[in-house]
This record gives C-alpha cells, sequence and structure tokens, in this order.
C-alpha cells in the first residue's frame, strides 16, 4: 500500500503525545506529517518535534490572528536563516474568525509570502471567507508556490488561482460532511498533480470517525473519499498526493 503524507497538522495542539500520534500515523502507512506553526512559538516546538522524529516536517508563519508584532517577523527571518524550515505557514487572511484589521493582515500576509520568495519556500495558506483579497494579494506574487489549506471554495475560484500562481489544494474531512456539492465539485475538476491532503488535527475530524479529537493517522479517509468522489482508484489516488507533497515539502 502507498503511504500517505498528512500536509497539515498541528501537533503541538493535540492532546495526545507526539510519540503516541507519530507511531499510530507510522502504524496507518502515514510517513509524514508536516506540522503547521501559527507564530514563533509553536514553530520552535514545530522545529523541536521534527529534531526528535525524522517523519516530522517544520513550519514557520504568522496565522492571520497572531500578526501585528515586527519584532515577530525579525525574529521568522533571523530562523530561517540557521534552520531547515520546509515551508512558510499558516499565512493568509480570516475575515471570519479574526479581530485583526484587514489592513494589518494584509501586511503580514504580503511580507510572509516575500519571505517564501525570498527562500525559495512553499507557502501554507489559510483562507475564511477571504477569496477575493487572498486572489488580489496573490497575484502581486506570481513566482509563489503555494497550498490552500482546508480548500473550501468553489472550482472557480480554484481554476483562477490556478493560473495566477503556481497553487495546489489540500482538503481535510470537511469534504466528508454533507452540503460540500461545490468543494467536491473542485475536487473532481482540479488536475491531480495539485491535490494533496491534510487532517488539520486536533481539528476537523473526518464523519465517519468517532473519536474524540483528530490525528494525523486518519488521514487515509481524506484520500479515500477523493478518490471516491474523482470515481478513481483509491490506491493511484494516495500514490498521487504522496508524490505531490513530497515535490511540494521537499522532502
Ligand atoms: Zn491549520
Amino acid at each position: 500500500m502507498s503511504f500517505l503524507v498528512d500536509t497539515h497538522a498541528h501537533l503541538m495542539m493535540c492532546k495526545r503525545p507526539v510519540k503516541e500520534l507519530v507511531q499510530n500515523a507510522l502504524d496507518h502507512h502515514v510517513n509524514h506529517i508536516v506540522n503547521v506553526a501559527v507564530n514563533i512559538e509553536t514553530a520552535k516546538q514545530s522545529l523541536a518535534q521534527s529534531k526528535e522524529y525524522d517523519m516530522i516536517v517544520p513550519t514557520i508563519g504568522l496565522y492571520p490572528s497572531e500578526v501585528g508584532r515586527d519584532s515577530d517577523v525579525t525574529s521568522m527571518v533571523d530562523l530561517l536563516k540557521s534552520e531547515n524550515f520546509k515551508a512558510i505557514g499558516e499565512i493568509g487572511l480570516d475575515y471570519v474568525r479574526c479581530e485583526v484589521p484587514k489592513p494589518i493582515q494584509h501586511a503580514f500576509f504580503e511580507r510572509q509570502l516575500e519571505i517564501a520568495i525570498e527562500t525559495g519556500l512553499p507557502a501554507i495558506i489559510h483562507n475564511r471567507g477571504a477569496d477575493e483579497d487572498v486572489l488580489m494579494i496573490l497575484k502581486r506574487f506570481p513566482k509563489v508556490t503555494c497550498v490552500v489549506h482546508c480548500f473550501s471554495s468553489n472550482y472557480a475560484f480554484a481554476d483562477t488561482l490556478l493560473s495566477t500562481v503556481k497553487a495546489y489544494f489540500s482538503f481535510t474531512g470537511m469534504i466528508t460532511y454533507s452540503g460540500k456539492e461545490d468543494v467536491h465539485e473542485a475536487i473532481s475538476k482540479i488536475p491531480l498533480d495539485r491535490i494533496m491532503v491534510e487532517t488539520d488535527s486536533p481539528y476537523l475530524l473526518p464523519k465517519s470517525i468517532s473519536v474524540q479529537e483528530n490525528q494525523p493517522a486518519f488521514v487515509g479517509s481524506i484520500a479515500d473519499t477523493i478518490a471516491d468522489i474523482r470515481s478513481m482508484d483509491r490506491e493511484s489516488l494516495r500514490t498521487q498526493t504522496s508524490q505531490n507533497a513530497i515535490q511540494f515539502f521537499n522532502i
């Protein structure tokens, strides 16, 4: 069976010990976990965890609700000089759950996209209720390679992004909930070499799983859901999305 990559999890926010999460993941053929930071503190934790477990891939970035301090950007640039982070993220815009004023969110999103280009690293983008402004900003960074994480918009938006930047799309357990026809249409039309899978652990537990907290071991059920939506072989879907992740994150 092909291995899987969970391209977006927050191990530092999970209740269970990392050792157990890693072992469960490996037992379910999940060979890599991208451990996504939301601020400087969690970036340091992600890095420390990646040094303890080879299969953990560290990232660094300031989440929309964590922006506002220039000193954090300085710390980020400094850490990137000495440490082997694999992506800038998660960064982006959140117009639903975030109190930070839009102009500040925009400024820090842009600054971090510049850092992605300067370092040659891909960006992990968080977009909640901000399709138009995410697009407007990405248009200024045509050289960026990015993944729109937990993609939940429609195909028209995905298609526009595909012609704007080198865009990838990753899907969470959200696609297993009802009333997601638009997202399912996007899943069936986005080119297969731009699709990745993620759990967003400890959040967004897939519908069929009845435990309290999500974990990387469950990413296979999301891959299978995508394969079924695309009416394709589950094994081929796993192989291709894992290859995409390996290339994207340069694992
Ligand atoms: Zn996340």
